[in-house]
């Protein structure tokens, strides 16, 4: 069962900034709308994410834990095929298994909150209003040839801060605080979407792109911002593509936003940009990998065009 756990966690969790993710995904599903992450040396050595959702009650605690479908996986041959199914119900499992962790909740009603430790299993009653906090700490304690693959502490910071950024991209209607060392590094407030861009990226960003907006019908919906070729040298992994408000890496898209640059501008290698996708969701299959997230559009060429035509149109608007 231990091992199980972490083959599933060289899955889940790379690094700190996978943690996050995974935790404010959490936050997020619990209904949140305040998430608070407070981080020592990148996310190494801490972890903690405290929101304001719903809670856990008591009794799921343990299960919290313990959910994970380890029936599925017998062999690590299997692990392959498992894999491209998602690994649902697995993170703070396999979180679990790589650091020390505690869960501290309270759901609404409940008297007082609850604190377990994962590890010894210890479950005490503790102090907090309602929601819950997650705290990982140690990352890798027990495995020092994966602790090793990690980076300085600065750059796992930069993969956390990251990690909150395309959340927060997302989720203009919730509140970020991010601290490190007991310093406070982002603070971005519940906002309008176009302000949360502004916060999240910059004024400057915000000054050398343009508005993309697309709409094919009420099942199709293609907005966000799409930068200039200024955009580009200050800032050259600014990417960011969401469907339906997933963050996803995906080369149909890449493809024709870069193709539209190409029209228009005659080629710009690296363009910054922020695209939201909304479209019907049987027009779309969404694959929850545990490290990437993959999207099969029903008719991927409709997409593409439409990508491209919406981008080239946001650039060459800027232009006349
Ligand atoms: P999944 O999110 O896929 O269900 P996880 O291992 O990430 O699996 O979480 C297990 C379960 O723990 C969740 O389904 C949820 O019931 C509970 N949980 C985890 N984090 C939170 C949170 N921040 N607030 C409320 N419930 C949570
Ligand atoms: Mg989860």
């Amino acid at each position: 069962d231990e091992l199980i756990s972490q083959i599933a966690a060289g899955e889940v969790v790379e690094r700190p900034a996978s943690v996050v993710r995974e935790l404010v995904d959490n936050a997020l599903d619990a209904g949140a709308t305040q998430i608070q992450l407070k981080l020592m040396a990148g996310g190494v050595r801490a972890i903690v994410v405290e929101d304001d959702g719903l809670g856990i009650p008591v009794e799921e605690l343990p299960l919290a834990l313990k959910r994970h479908a380890t029936s599925k996986i017998r062999s690590l041959d299997e692990l392959e095929s498992v894999s491209t199914m998602g690994f649902r119900g697995e993170a703070l499992a396999a979180i679990a298994s790589v650091a020390e962790m505690a869960i501290a909740t309270r759901c609404e009603g409940a008297p007082h909150a609850h604190r377990l430790e994962a590890r010894s299993g210890e479950l005490k009653v503790a102090a907090r209003s309602r929601g819950t906090s997650v705290e990982v700490r140690e990352l890798f304690f027990s495995t020092p040839a994966r602790r090793k693959f990690l980076k300085t502490d600065a750059t796992e910071l930069a993969h956390c801060l990251e990690a909150v950024r395309r959340h927060a991209l997302a989720r203009p209607d919730v509140g970020f605080t991010v601290w490190h060392e007991g310093k406070l590094v982002e603070q971005w407030r519940a906002a309008s979407s176009e302000q949360r861009l502004a916060d999240v990226l910059g004024e400057e960003f915000m000054a050398q792109s343009r508005p993309v907006f697309a709409e094919a019908g009420p099942l199709l919906r293609i907005y966000g911002r799409a930068g200039l070729p200024e955009a580009a040298r200050s800032r050259s992994d600014m990417q960011y593509v969401y469907v339906n408000g997933r963050y996803v890496r995906d080369k149909l898209i890449a493809h024709g936003i870069r193709a539209a640059y190409e029209d228009v501008l005659h080629g710009n290698r690296q363009p910054s940009y922020v695209l939201f996708i909304d479209i019907a969701p049987d027009r779309v299959d969404v694959n929850v990998h545990p490290t990437k997230i993959e999207v099969r559009f029903r008719d991927g060429r409709e997409i593409h065009q439409k990508v491209r035509y919406a981008v080239q149109d946001a650039l060459a608007l800027s232009r006349s």
